[in-house]
């Protein structure tokens, strides 16, 4: 579904932050993208999102280059740790916003939101303000807004991150069984070495812009390919 092909990326003249990384990412998979912080991984989930821009190489979506497809157009839903919604608008209005920026008519909308609401049972909620949100709560209506416009692929960085550690794992759970149900892509960035382990199919491991292995959960622990993944997968408490 995705490729990075040679991807770099530096800020500002800087430091490669992201040096020749290559990856492919199958359709419906559920794949993590696992290391310290600063290793890189919220950069490449920017670019493959498209609000940073590789400085060489590319990334393909379905075999076509995204270097110049802006990121409404990439048919990608994305999910940031702060939800990131929208204080002043209710919970259908922030749904509704990404199918007005791809002029969606308004008798769809309705019914988009509708089910995107039902999928995370917050059907409830739609008239509701996010302040008036528990976390947990708030956090689903973010995943319902990159759901909404039925994207071919959903990018998380830290979504449970700001969750006490029971709601963390009951979301964990919630996520895997929504990721079943629907087979669409999930990208996930965690620091989380359990939260990678319990929730994806195949785990992509970064150590200073570089991915030391990637493979299925098991495969890392039974044949870590360095000393580093070795440690830091061990590291799981
Ligand atoms: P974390 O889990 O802490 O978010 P990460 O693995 O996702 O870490 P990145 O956020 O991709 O790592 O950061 C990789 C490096 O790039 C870090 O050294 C960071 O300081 C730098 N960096 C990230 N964003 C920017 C930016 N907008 N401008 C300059 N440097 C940046």
């Amino acid at each position: 579904l995705v490729s990075f092909r040679n991807v770099q990326k530096s800020y500002d003249g800087g430091a490669l932050v992201v040096k020749d990384l290559n990856l492919d990412i199958y359709p419906g998979e559920f794949l993590s993208l696992l290391g310290p912080s600063g290793s890189g991984k919220t950069t490449c989930l920017m670019m493959l999102a498209g609000f940073e821009f590789p400085t060489g190489g590319e990334i393909f979506l379905d075999g076509q280059s995204l270097n110049h497809v802006p990121p409404h157009k990439r048919n990608i839903g994305m999910v940031f740790q702060n939800y990131a919604l929208f204080p002043h608008l209710t919970v259908e209005k922030n749904l509704e916003y990404p199918l007005k920026v791809r002029k969606m008519p308004a008798a769809q909308r309705r019914q988009r939101i509708a089910e995107a609401l039902e999928m995370v049972q917050m059907g409830s909620f739609a008239k509701r303000y996010p302040g008036q949100l528990s976390g947990g709560q708030q956090q689903r209506i973010a995943l319902a807004r990159a759901l909404v416009f039925d994207p071919k692929l959903v990018l998380m960085d830290e979504p449970l991150g700001a969750l006490d550690k029971q709601l963390r794992e009951h979301m964990q759970l919630e996520l895997k069984a929504l990721h079943r149900s629907l087979g669409i892509t999930f990208v996930y960035v965690t620091h989380d070495q359990s939260e990678a382990l319990t929730m994806s199919d195949r785990v992509a491991v970064f150590h200073q812009g570089v991915i030391q292995q990637v493979s299925a959960v098991n495969t890392l622990y039974e044949s870590p390919c360095s000393s580093f993944v070795a440690g830091f997968v061990g590291d799981c408490n």
